[in-house]
């Protein structure tokens, strides 16, 4: 029977060799500990031993069992911790693979030209205000000087919806609204939508414009000039040339244009610019007396002026695009080169 023991202990610790999945190991423990094992079998028939035999066959075979059992538990423990490795293994992340980049939005051109704008004005003092995109002929027109039979009013310019409202042509009725719920001074600048039924190359339904307006005791002229040369050369450089020539506004008296150096030539003189070396940028001028009047300001008290941009125009000075509306076709090839 010692024999035998020895036997099952070298037959299972060699068994035990070859094994590889925990399946293979729970097999081999049932075939030696199992109810009809081997070693299950032998402690079985230890009641047939004579009363001398049976301590020392007991105590061999305990000694077999709880061998067996620590060879089978290091088996067992072997193979988890393979597994394991395994599965880190398969699971690893190479850290040195270069990672994807994510597809970042940008701001469209327009708008990045419109914080550019909004940025010059705020950094001088001027604060961002906005108003409504559907207005009143009252704000759009009345209050701005500009009678019923002024050709701004002309149905071919103005989207008109009913009772009275309209999508304002502009953002001076703006200009309107924060005098009537503001005292002077005023210092703002307003960035916004405006609409106009018209069509081309530098035209497009919707636009957006940047209106000012500045309202002081004493406000002169050459500070409208000092502002708008300022802002200009901020935005499009030191080297540029700028001149005001006379215009006709509604709003304003004196009222001026504002021209730029053309950005393509120069001033050399280019299709760009007509040969002409300038390109207009802005209207702009001293607010007239009877706007104060209806923003119920006292123009004796108070004088100011006020300028109005395009911002696809100057987008487009930056950028230059010859057609204005493929700001708004949402091309992607397009907007990407921006
Ligand atoms: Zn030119």
């Amino acid at each position: 029977m010692k024999a035998e023991l020895e036997a099952i202990q070298a037959a299972a610790l060699e068994a035990l060799k070859d094994v590889e999945t925990a399946d293979a190991l729970e097999s081999l423990r049932i075939e030696y500990f199992g109810r009809r094992g081997k070693l299950t079998d032998v402690m079985k028939g230890m009641g047939q031993l004579s009363k001398e035999e049976r301590p020392v066959i007991g105590k061999l075979a305990n000694e077999v069992r709880a061998s067996l059992t620590d060879a089978f538990e290091a088996t067992k423990n072997a193979l988890e911790s393979e597994h394991q490795e395994q599965k880190l293994k398969a699971e690893a992340i190479d850290i040195t693979l270069p990672g994807r980049k994510p597809a970042y939005g940008k701001a469209h051109p327009v708008m990045q030209t419109l914080e550019r704008i909004e940025a010059i004005f705020t950094q001088m003092g001027f604060q961002v205000v906005t108003g409504p995109e559907v207005e009143t002929e009252h704000y759009n027109f009345d209050a701005l000087n500009t009678p019923p039979d002024h050709p701004a009013r002309d149905l071919h310019d103005t989207f008109y919806l009913t009772d009275g409202h309209l999508l304002r042509t502009h953002n001076s009725p703006v200009q309107i609204r924060v005098m009537e719920s503001q005292k002077p001074p005023v210092r703002i600048i307003v960035p916004g939508k405006a609409y106009r039924v018209d069509y081309d190359v530098s035209h497009t339904p919707m636009f957006h414009q940047v209106e000012g307006l500045l309202v002081d005791r004493h406000v002169t002229f050459s500070e409208l000039k000092g502002v708008l040369v300022s802002f200009a050369r901020q935005l499009f450089g030191d080297q540029t040339q700028m001149r005001f020539r006379p215009h006709f506004f509604p709003f304003t008296e004196p009222s001026a244009e504002m021209d730029i150096t053309c950005t393509v030539c120069r001033g050399e003189g280019c299709r760009s610019c007509g040969h002409t070396g300038w390109i207009e940028i802005l209207g702009a001028g001293a607010v007239d007396p009877e706007v104060f009047r209806a923003g119920n300001y006292d123009p004796e008290e108070v004088t100011g002026f006020a300028f109005g941009m395009g911002v696809e125009r100057i987008a487009n000075l930056q950028f230059r695009i010859p057609d204005i509306r493929t700001f708004y076709e949402n091309d992607l090839r397009f907007l990407k080169q921006f």
